[in-house]
């Protein structure tokens, strides 16, 4: 019988990722958009299987709904990708991401041990859970200093995904993914903002990047790795929480460094400081250790980052350029 996935945030850089992955693996693959933004599937169409997957509505804040649609779909696996995920967001409206991130995911699992407990459950979970750790590199056992309201709704649907598991038997796991990136990422995210206005300085249609913090520093990996990852957790024997992670370290402004090298710029000629752009606090350093994900799952990255920043450089350049 053919398989079937649910992926909440289909219209994400990981959904659109997993959604392919899934597909070539032999999944019937259905995707759960927020009402309103059907217009943001453009990622599913840039890996030319937009036609391939089928959109429900899905709406974290409303509990029948989720009731509704497991008992439509009836899926084999969900994999839980929508949250309101942009940290810098969540600073102006705490309630409203705590409402879709850690209520929200609470609901779904709820909706699940009701509809049907033996789906098997994906958190993504965040490496943001770290923020301020005292340890580097952060595994599974580290403890959690969160530094955002996205870092604290994340964290609650991390706890309630074990919880789950736990005591209601659910097959829940979390992954624990560091900072993954790719040619979809969102331009709210700095790499992808890096990488695009190289491409526009590159092109002479732009002068100048706004950014806050550079000194910041993060575990970068590539995406398609990542979602690869999510698959692996769904289908060991048990279930259990992974980190998921390149374990190398990088500043913001190496990103910067890189991405404006990779055209031949320097980039002091061309990027700004603006005050406005910092957090009210921000997570400075994080890196991961992946040992177990590699010893259990087989998973290891391979795309470093100099080779990410090259790809994501690339493909923005060739948007812009053609
Ligand atoms: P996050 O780790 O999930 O918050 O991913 P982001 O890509 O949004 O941010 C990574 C780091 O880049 C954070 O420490 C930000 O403070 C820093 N940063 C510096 N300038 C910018 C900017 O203009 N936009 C974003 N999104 N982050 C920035």
């Amino acid at each position: 019988m053919q398989r079937r996935a649910l992926i909440t945030g289909i219209n994400s850089q990981d959904g659109a990722y997993l959604a392919r992955l899934l597909l070539e693996k032999g999944y019937e693959v259905v995707g759960g958009v927020r009402v309103g933004s059907q217009g943001s599937l453009w990622r599913l169409a840039e890996l030319g299987i937009a036609d391939r997957v089928r959109i429900v509505p899905v709406e974290l804040l409303e509990m029948t709904n989720l009731l509704r649609t497991l008992e439509r779909v009836q899926p084999g696996e969900v994999y839980h990708l929508a949250a309101q995920s942009i940290v810098g967001i969540s600073f102006e409206h705490p309630v409203y991401t705590c409402d879709v991130t850690a209520l929200g995911t609470l609901r779904l699992l709820e909706a699940i041990r009701t509809i049907n407990p033996k789906i098997r459950f994906y958190q993504a979970s965040s490496s943001e859970m770290f923020g301020n750790s005292e340890e580097a590199p952060q595994n599974e056992v580290t403890p959690f200093r969160p530094r955002s309201p996205y870092a604290f709704a994340k964290l609650f649907a991390h706890f309630a995904t074990v919880n789950y598991r736990e005591a209601s038997g659910l097959f829940a796991v979390s992954g624990i993914c560091f900072n993954h990136e790719s040619p979809l990422r969102g331009e709210e995210f700095v790499t992808r903002k890096i990488t695009m206005a190289v491409a526009r300085i590159k092109a002479g249609l732009e002068s100048e990047l706004a950014l806050g913090n550079l000194e910041a520093r993060r575990d970068w990996g590539y995406a398609p790795e990542y979602v690869e990852a999510m698959y692996r957790m769904l289908q060991q024997e048990r279930p259990d929480d992974y980190v998921i992670a390149t374990g190398e370290t990088h500043s913001v402004q190496e990103f910067v460094e890189s991405a404006f090298a990779e055209v031949g710029l320097d980039w002091r000629n061309h990027v700004r400081i603006d005050p406005a752009l910092l957090r009210p606090t921000d997570v400075h350093r994080l890196m991961g250790d992946a040992t177990k994900a590699r010893e259990r799952l087989g998973w290891s990255p391979t795309v470093r980052f100099r080779d990410l920043v090259r790809i994501m450089v690339t493909a923005d350049l060739k948007r812009v350029v053609g």
